[in-house]
């Protein structure tokens, strides 16, 4: 796993448990796959300059804690322990601020289109990782913890697919 260290972290409140997985998708310029822009995004260092798109979201400060790339290679940007910022306002279980209490993951794909193989079997193992050190408890969409605000991962994930493979273990 490759580490690419973001700024956009803070401290979880003390106490917390890690009981949820909050699972994304991006891709920058959107539809377009590899390429460094996501990692720039989460760096702060997006330039402006360099797609239109990139006007809109470039003085946003988000991260996620991994970003699943097409190929299945996984990149950390905050470590576990860590609060990234991938949620934004949002709630699970009737319980809000879903960024304290929970790990997340982003996987380059769109809303529109399959994720790849190579990217279900990466993030099966690391949701099998995490779960060896952590109590989590919920795999949820951005959608779920944001609806009406956020559609990712989006209707072509496969959640039987993930969701039988962490059963089988
Ligand atoms: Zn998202």
């Amino acid at each position: 796993m490759r580490i690419v260290e973001s700024p956009n972290h803070d401290e979880r409140p003390p106490g917390t448990e890690l009981s949820l997985v909050v699972l994304h998708s991006i891709s920058l310029p959107p539809g377009e796959y590899g390429g460094e822009a996501i990692e720039r995004l989460f760096t702060n260092c997006l330039d402006p300059q360099a797609h239109p798109y990139f006007r809109e979201i470039c003085a946003l400060k988000v991260s996620a804690h991994f970003l699943v790339r097409r190929d299945g290679s996984v990149v950390q940007f905050v470590p576990v322990e860590r609060r990234a910022w991938h949620a934004g306002v949002s709630a699970w279980r009737g319980r809000s601020r879903c960024n304290d209490f929970s790990v997340g993951i982003e996987l380059e794909g769109t809303e529109e289109a399959p994720f790849e193989p190579a990217q279900y079997e990466s993030l099966i193992s690391l949701i099998r990782q995490l779960r060896d050190t952590l109590p989590i408890r919920d795999i949820a969409a951005h959608s779920d913890v944001a609806p009406g605000r956020k559609t990712d991962p989006g209707a072509r994930f496969d959640w039987a697919r993930l969701l039988a493979a962490l059963a089988a273990q």
